[in-house]
């Protein structure tokens, strides 16, 4: 009989999933609570195993077709000069901070959708309210009332809502002390295809990245002690970054003009998912839900690509319970890794004293020197570079 899996969270986590679990022969619902299909975002990039993942997906070209262009990252100096540059590298070579795949977010996420079976049934402006199970599956609850599934995937990103019904408070989220606020400006003549980056005293970074749509994608980053940006209105949050902001140079005030006409103004209050477990009966996590790493962390879209891969891998060769095992088993190590920032992380990265910004200017200029470059892309290179995957 065919396995009835019900997917929830359609970024891209969900739809890697509804993809190989379609093609595995289970009959997939894919239930998101937004409206329809979230196509905002920034730049992510496709790094290790996740690239074979992309590429078994027959999904390689598509995701190159749509490279966002960039060509590596550059720190600057508060007047644009080149503090230290690392390129892309060679096709096939590990990645650095920018890597060979590049890609705006939202359209990954509708390269995956558009590529699952027509079997796989799409669900929006929907969430589960209830979750009860027993040995054989799992009631659910949904706007048209109640449904039985045989398994159950939760990959609704870091504040997911069925994980806590499910997991109750065992899941722990660890707060980095850092925003990330992300916006699509207008693309001016001085923009180059270098992801450019501004670190500057009082914790801040700016960072201007191409995209592939003609225009420019900024981010603007500070250190916090609490999430002072929870709770406020898009207006709100706009005076609060400029009340932060305004006193820089720089692209800087070009940034806070565009922001105000922005409309995919994104706020990121950067924490970590830490979960004693992956799995609880038939109901297991998947991506952000059961592991956000952060962009700190890094390489969190590959690792949700590669989580997809490896769990429907292991849901096509065994029971349920075994199945959920092995991909924890398989899938921790890599997590792990990614959540073990190094000593000072992030508070190097964004350091307060100009002091501080000047060790750090050095240290990327030490880590662009040919020979350090080699160690460094380990660093960088994603998750499992070299692991192979199952099945
Ligand atoms: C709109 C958006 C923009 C993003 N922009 C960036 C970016 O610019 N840079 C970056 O590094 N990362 C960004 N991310 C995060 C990035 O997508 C993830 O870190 C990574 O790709 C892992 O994805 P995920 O599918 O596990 O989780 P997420 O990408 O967080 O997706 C979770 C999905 O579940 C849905 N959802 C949430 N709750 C429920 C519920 N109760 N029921 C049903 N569906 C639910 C959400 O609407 C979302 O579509 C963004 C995520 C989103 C949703």
């Amino acid at each position: 009989m065919e396995t009835r899996v019900l997917v929830t969270g359609a970024s891209i986590a969900g739809p890697a999933a509804a993809y190989w679990l379609a093609r595995a022969g289970c009959r997939v619902t894919v239930v998101e609570r937004a409206p329809v299909l979230r196509e905002g975002g920034q730049n992510i990039d496709v790094r290790a195993t996740a690239r074979e993942v992309v590429r078994r997906m027959g999904l390689e070209d598509a995701v190159r077709g749509r490279n966002t262009g960039e060509v590596g990252t550059r720190f600057v100096d508060e007047a644009g000069a080149v503090v230290s540059e690392f390129p892309v590298g060679p096709p096939g070579a590990a990645d650095g901070p920018t890597a060979e795949l590049e890609i705006l977010r939202g359209a990954l996420s509708r390269l995956i959708v558009d590529a699952c079976p027509d079997t796989v049934t799409w669900r929006f402006g929907d969430e589960i309210t209830a979750v009860e199970q027993d040995g054989d599956g799992v009631d659910v609850t949904l706007a048209g009332g109640r449904e039985r599934f045989d398994l159950v995937v939760v990959a609704e990103g870091p504040g997911s809502r069925t994980r806590g019904l499910v997991f109750g408070d065992e899941v722990r989220e660890r707060a980095l002390g850092m925003y990330i606020t992300y916006g699509t400006i207008e693309r001016e003549p001085q923009d180059d295809d270098w992801w450019q980056c501004l670190v500057v005293p009082g914790a801040r970074q700016i960072s201007l990245r191409p995209d592939d749509v003609g225009g420019t994608r900024a981010m603007l980053t500070f250190r916090s002690d609490s999430p002072v940006l929870e709770g406020l209105s898009p207006y709100e949050i706009r005076r609060e970054l400029c009340r932060r902001f305004a006193d820089l140079g720089w692209e800087v005030p070009r940034i806070l003009d565009g922001f105000e006409a922005a409309d995919d103004l994104y706020v990121d209050w950067l924490r970590q998912v830490h979960a004693p477990t992956w799995h609880r009966g038939r109901v297991v996590l998947l991506g952000d839900a059961a592991w956000c790493v952060t962009p700190i962390g890094g390489g969190g879209t590959s690792l949700a690509l590669t989580g997809a891969y490896v769990l429907a891998a292991f849901l096509s060769q065994h029971e349920p319970a075994e199945a959920f095992a092995r991909y924890e088993e398989w899938m921790r190590p890599l997590v792990d890794d990614a959540q073990r920032l190094p000593p000072g992380v992030p508070r190097i990265a964004a350091p307060r004293s100009r002091a501080g910004v000047q060790a750090l200017r050095w240290g990327t200029k030490v880590a662009a020197l040919p020979l350090v470059r080699s160690l460094t892309t380990k660093l960088t290179a994603g998750p499992a570079a070299d692991r192979e995957l199952p099945g």
